[in-house]
């Protein structure tokens, strides 16, 4: 039996790379869940084993407007929001809405059902940060008028009104500031440098590597990640917790590592850095080892395996 036997939950962008994940691992928990999703960025493919599943039904709504979910709620994973560099400057003002209206409407939610509420908040609130790795206690050094600012900023103003709901309306809330993470169901063409990489490699054609390559990341397998969630929703930390890998990989190495796992003869190409790419990421990740006993455990080479083996698929082409 799992520990949420019983219990109801809903995941705001549960048809999302991330969103679906969680449904899997609430559903295995015993827990009934509702994912509500406008499909904006999300796809049907990514829950199309659940349905049929008695434990899953699926919403097809756009959060920003007024959430009704008939019955008892005791969880709500708020996940929507378009979260690819791609998705969230091609969709500017969705983007703003499905953080400030959508936490709103969400949040509104978790009051009215007396529910705990989880907010998905990011390591890009930390914007292009000053200081490395970045805790917690870190406030950021965000662009508020650059392009990337829309997502930034509405995931700031969702980490504020989530706070304002637990201390003016006693919520329980927890935040949980996400680290780039990947895994099965990215999509190939999101912009993210693992789906990209791993598909030019695949497809044997050159690599695109941003900038000199130099810039940082610490990526985290989606396992380790829907853990370290599950484990906070659980707990009784109100405050922010970084989850993710803190394992530090230039984005030259990492194309590297995918044109050596994939097998492939794919060159490396430079391309210019976007603007206000940040120049490193690493999490700092004491306050989810102390509080939550977790870490990061799948070795990176492991996790982009199951990754390649996951597009070799997607892509229709053989293992
Ligand atoms: P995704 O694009 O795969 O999933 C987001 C889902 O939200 C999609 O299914 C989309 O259709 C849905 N959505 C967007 N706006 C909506 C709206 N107004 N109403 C209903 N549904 C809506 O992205 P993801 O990578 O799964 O990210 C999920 C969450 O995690 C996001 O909130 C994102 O900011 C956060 N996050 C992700 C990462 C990462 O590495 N993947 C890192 C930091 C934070």
């Amino acid at each position: 039996m799992g520990k949420l036997f019983d219990k109801y939950a809903v995941v705001t962008g549960g048809a999302g790379f991330l969103g679906s994940h969680l449904c899997d691992r609430l559903i295995g928990e015993g827990a009934h869940v509702t994912a509500i999703d406008n499909l904006i960025t999300g796809d049907m493919r990514n829950i199309a084993h659940l349905v049929g599943n008695d434990h899953f039904r699926f919403v097809k709504h756009d959060v920003t407007e007024y959430i009704f979910v008939d019955g008892p709620v005791d969880y709500i994973l708020h996940f929507a929001s378009p979260a690819s560099p791609i998705d969230y400057l091609k969709l500017p003002i969705q983007t703003l809405k499905v953080g400030s209206l959508g936490t709103h409407k969400a949040l509104g939610l978790a009051k009215n059902k007396n529910a705990r509420f989880l907010l998905a908040s990011t390591s890009e609130i930390y914007g292009d940060p000053l200081i490395h790795p970045q805790p917690e206690t870190y406030w950021g050094n965000v662009n508020p008028v650059g392009l990337r600012g829309v997502y930034d900023e509405a995931k700031r103003f969702a980490e504020a009104m989530t706070m304002a709901y637990q201390r003016y309306h006693a919520v329980q809330t927890r935040i949980v500031r996400i680290f780039n993470t990947y895994g099965p169901r990215m999509r190939i063409n999101d912009g993210r440098a693992i789906p990209a990489f791993i598909s030019q490699a695949l497809r044997g054609e050159d690599v695109t590597v941003f900038g000199s390559g130099k810039q940082t990341r610490s990526v985290c397998y989606v396992d380790d990640l829907i853990e370290g969630i599950f484990r906070l929703l659980l707990s009784d930390i109100g405050d922010p917790v970084n989850i993710g890998n803190q394992s530090e990989i230039s984005m030259l190495d990492l194309a590297k590592e995918v044109i050596q796992l994939t097998g492939s003869n794919s060159k490396l190409v430079f391309k210019e850095l976007p603007e206000d790419d940040p120049k490193v990421r690493q999490p700092e990740t004491t306050r989810a080892k102390k509080l939550l006993d977790w870490e990061a455990r799948v070795d990176r080479k492991d996790g982009l395996r199951n990754t390649i083996a996951y597009f070799r698929t997607a892509m229709g082409l053989q293992g």
